[in-house]
C-alpha cells in the first residue's frame, strides 16, 4: 500500500511520494506536475478536471469552476450541468484524479494520503477536506498545515539546525504568512496571518485593468469571453516577466488590435496596493508571535506568485535582507507532504517528527457581561494561535444567590459577544448552594491536533461532567480512544512528574540557601516555571534543558564544595543568553495574562453566565 502527499491548492494541486528512497513529484498524463484545481462540465460528455478544465475556462467561463477552495466549508455551491456542486465535491474530483494518476504512474494501489490545508482552516474546512478525500477513495489519517509541510521541505534542502522562519506562501488566490520555529524534530507553528483574497489573481486583475486602461477599453462592458482572454494574457505576461524581465502584451479585442508593455517597474507600481496589505500582515504576524524581524533566521518564499521578481524586491526592501527562495516555489508544499508521507510509511520514525499546529481561532465560554448588559460575552479559554495540543483550566463562579446549576456554553470565534460566535455545545452541572460568587466550577478545555475539543467541568464537590466536540461523528471506540489520549494531554508540562520532581529539587535548594544565593535560585525557579507554563514547545524545552544543566552544576558544587556556580564565571556566561530569553517570556506572560497552561488561574472574578 502506498501513501502519497497531496498539496490541494486553490489554483494548482500536486502529488508527491517516496520512491526507491527518493522524493518525487508525480507527473500527470501531460507530463506536468502542476494539476490545475479546476472542474468543467461538457454536455453529454461529462466532467473535465485539471488542465483541460483550466483551458475550457477561457472559452466556457460559465460551465467551468476554479478557486473553489476559497469557499471550502461554506454553503456556496456551483452549477455544473443540471446539478449544484459543493466545494467539497469539486475537491473530491481533483483528489480522485490525482489518486488515479498516481496509481497509474506508481503501478500501485494508493489508499492513503497526507493532504495539506492552510494553517488558518477552521474545523468545518478541515472536515470538508477530509470528506473530499474520503469521497475520492483516500484515507486521510491526518491533515498537515501547508506551512509545516513547507518547513519540512526547507529543512530537507537547507539542513536541520534550529531556525525561526517566516513561511511566505503566495499562491493564486491567497497569501499565508506563518511564523514557524524548527528545533530538534519539532516544527512548531507559532502564529499565522493571512489574506484569503490576496494572490496572483489580484496581480492578474491589476494587469488586466492596466491593459484595458492603456487601450481605452471599459472592463465592465466587455463580454465574459473577451475578459477571460485579456485575463489569460495578463497571467501569461506576468509569468513571462518573471522569466525574462519584460513582456509585450498584444491581443485582438472586438476586432481591434490592442497592445501594452509590461515592465518590472510598471508591475511594481501596479502591485503597490497589494504590498501595503502585505506589510500589514507582517506586522500582525510578528505581533502575534511576539517577535521582531531581527529574530527571524530566514524568510522562505513559497507558492507560484513567489516567483515574481517584484515581490522579492519588495520583501528584501521591507525586511532588509534577502529572502530564501527554494527551487520551484510552487512545489515546496507538495514536497513537504511527500516527505511526511515517507515518514508515515516507514512508521517508526513518525514519532520523532513532531509537527505541532496552532488553533486558528479562539475557543471559550460565555460569561455574564460585567457592564450589566443582557448579552453574554466570550471568555477565551484557548486563544487563537495557541500551540496544539493545548489544555487550559480556569475557575468560574456563580452570579446568583443559591443557584443550583451552571450551564457552560462553549463557543468558537473572535467576536466579543457570544451570539456573534459559533456555538459548539454546552455542559450543565450542579453547584454548591451558596451566595453569588462563592460557588465555583473548574472548566478545562483540551484541544488536540485532530481538531477534537474535550471540555471537562468539575464542581467543588468533585463531580465531573464532560463533553467531546469533534467535527465528525465518532464511533464508540473512537470516543473512548480519544478520551484516553486527551487525558495525557490534560497534564500540562508543569504538572508532569519529571518536571515536578525537577522543580521540587530546586525548591529544596532554595529552602537551604540564604542571601544572594537564595535570590539567584528564586530567579531560576521563576524562569523554569514560566518556561513550563508558556504553552510553547521551544520554551518548555529550554526550561527543561537549563534546569537540568543548573541542577547538575548545583550538585557538582555541593559535592566539591566549590561554590563556583554563584561566584565564578560559568554563571555569568549563561546569563547573557538565557536570562535575556527569560525576560522575553516575562513580557509574553504579561500579554497573555493567565491563559498559560496550568496556571492556577481563578478566572479573576469572572462570572459565569448563569
Ligand atoms: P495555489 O497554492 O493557490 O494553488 P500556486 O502556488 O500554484 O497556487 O500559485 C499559483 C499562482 O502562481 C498563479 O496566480 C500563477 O499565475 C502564479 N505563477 C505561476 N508561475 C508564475 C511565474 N513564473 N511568475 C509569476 N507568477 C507565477
Ligand atoms: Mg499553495
Amino acid at each position: 500500500m502506498a501513501i502519497i502527499g497531496i498539496d490541494l491548492g486553490t489554483t494548482n494541486s500536486l502529488a508527491a511520494c517516496w520512491k526507491d528512497g527518493r522524493l518525487e513529484l508525480i507527473p500527470g498524463e501531460d507530463g506536468e506536475v502542476l494539476f490545475p484545481s479546476a472542474v468543467g462540465y461538457v454536455e453529454r460528455e461529462g466532467f473535465l478536471v485539471g488542465a483541460a478544465a483550466k483551458k475550457r475556462l477561457l472559452t466556457h467561463p460559465m460551465d467551468t469552476v476554479a478557486s473553489f477552495k476559497c469557499f471550502m466549508g461554506t454553503a456556496k455551491e456551483y452549477r455544473l450541468g443540471d446539478r449544484m456542486y459543493t466545494p467539497m465535491e469539486l475537491s473530491a474530483m481533483v483528489l480522485e484524479r490525482l489518486k488515479r494518476n498516481a496509481e497509474h504512474v506508481l503501478q500501485e494501489e494508493i489508499e492513503e494520503a497526507i493532504v495539506t490545508v492552510p494553517a488558518y482552516f477552521n474545523d468545518k474546512q478541515r472536515s470538508d477536506t477530509k470528506k473530499a478525500a474520503q469521497v475520492a477513495g483516500l484515507k486521510v489519517e491526518r491533515l498537515i498545515n501547508e506551512p509545516s509541510a513547507a518547513a519540512l521541505a526547507y529543512r530537507m534542502a537547507m539542513g536541520e539546525e534550529d531556525r525561526a522562519l517566516i513561511i511566505f506562501d503566495f499562491g493564486g488566490g491567497t497569501l499565508d504568512l506563518s511564523y514557524v520555529e524548527c528545533f530538534d524534530n519539532v516544527i512548531e507553528i507559532v502564529a499565522v496571518a493571512g489574506d484569503n483574497h490576496l494572490g496572483g489573481d489580484d496581480i492578474d486583475s491589476a494587469i488586466q485593468s492596466y491593459f484595458c486602461r492603456e487601450n481605452a477599453l471599459v472592463e465592465e462592458t466587455l463580454p465574459p469571453e473577451e475578459l477571460a482572454a485579456i485575463r489569460n494574457l495578463a497571467e501569461q505576461s506576468k509569468c513571462a516577466l518573471s522569466a525574462s524581465g519584460q513582456a509585450d502584451m498584444e491581443l485582438t479585442v472586438a476586432g481591434k488590435v490592442c497592445r501594452a508593455q509590461l515592465t518590472e517597474d510598471i508591475l511594481f507600481e501596479l502591485c503597490m496596493p497589494l504590498f501595503g496589505k502585505m506589510k500589514k500582515l507582517f506586522l500582525h504576524l510578528l505581533e502575534d508571535a511576539d517577535s521582531r524581524v531581527s529574530q527571524i533566521d530566514d524568510l522562505v518564499m513559497v507558492g507560484g506568485s513567489s516567483r515574481l521578481g517584484v515581490v522579492r524586491r519588495f520583501l528584501s526592501e521591507l525586511l532588509g535582507k534577502e529572502p530564501v527562495v527554494l527551487d520551484e516555489t510552487d512545489r515546496v508544499v507538495a514536497l513537504g507532504a511527500g516527505i511526511y508521507a515517507g515518514i508515515r510509511r516507514r512508521g517508526e520514525e513518525i514519532r520523532d517528527m513532531l509537527l505541532t499546529d496552532v488553533c486558528p481561532f479562539t475557543l471559550g465560554i460565555g460569561i455574564r457581561n460585567r457592564s450589566g448588559q443582557d448579552k453574554n460575552v466570550l471568555s477565551p479559554m484557548i486563544e487563537r494561535n495557541s500551540t496544539l495540543p493545548a489544555s487550559v483550566k480556569n475557575r468560574f463562579v456563580t452570579t446568583s444567590d443559591y443557584q443550583r446549576e451552571i450551564l457552560v456554553k462553549i463557543y468558537q470565534g473572535e467576536e466579543y459577544y457570544v451570539d456573534d460566535n459559533v456555538h459548539l455545545g454546552e455542559v450543565a452541572i450542579e453547584v454548591a448552594l451558596k451566595p453569588a460568587g462563592q460557588a465555583w466550577v473548574d472548566v478545562q478545555f483540551t484541544y488536540d491536533i485532530n481538531g477534537i475539543l474535550h471540555v471537562t467541568v468539575e464542581n467543588e464537590m468533585g463531580e465531573r461532567r464532560q463533553i467531546l466536540l469533534a467535527n465528525q461523528a465518532l464511533s464508540a471506540e473512537e470516543l473512548e480512544r480519544y478520551t484516553k489520549e486527551m487525558e495525557k494531554i490534560m497534564l500540562p508540562p508543569i504538572e508532569q512528574p519529571q518536571n515536578r520532581e525537577m522543580l521540587a529539587r530546586f525548591l529544596e535548594y532554595f529552602e537551604n540557601s540564604t542571601g544572594e544565593r537564595r535570590e539567584r535560585l528564586g530567579a531560576m525557579i521563576g524562569y523554569i516555571t514560566r518556561g513550563l507554563c508558556s504553552g510553547r514547545k521551544k520554551a518548555v524545552r529550554n526550561a527543561q534543558e537549563n534546569a537540568r544543566a543548573w541542577l547538575s552544576m548545583l550538585e557538582e558544587a555541593r559535592e566539591t564544595k566549590e561554590e563556583r556556580l554563584f561566584d565564578g564565571k560559568d554563571f555569568e556566561s549563561w546569563e547573557d543568553e538565557d536570562w535575556e530569553e527569560a525576560d522575553g517570556w516575562e513580557s509574553e506572560e504579561e500579554n497573555q495574562d493567565g491563559k498559560d497552561i496550568g496556571l492556577d488561574s481563578k478566572g479573576e472574578g469572572d462570572d459565569n453566565d448563569q
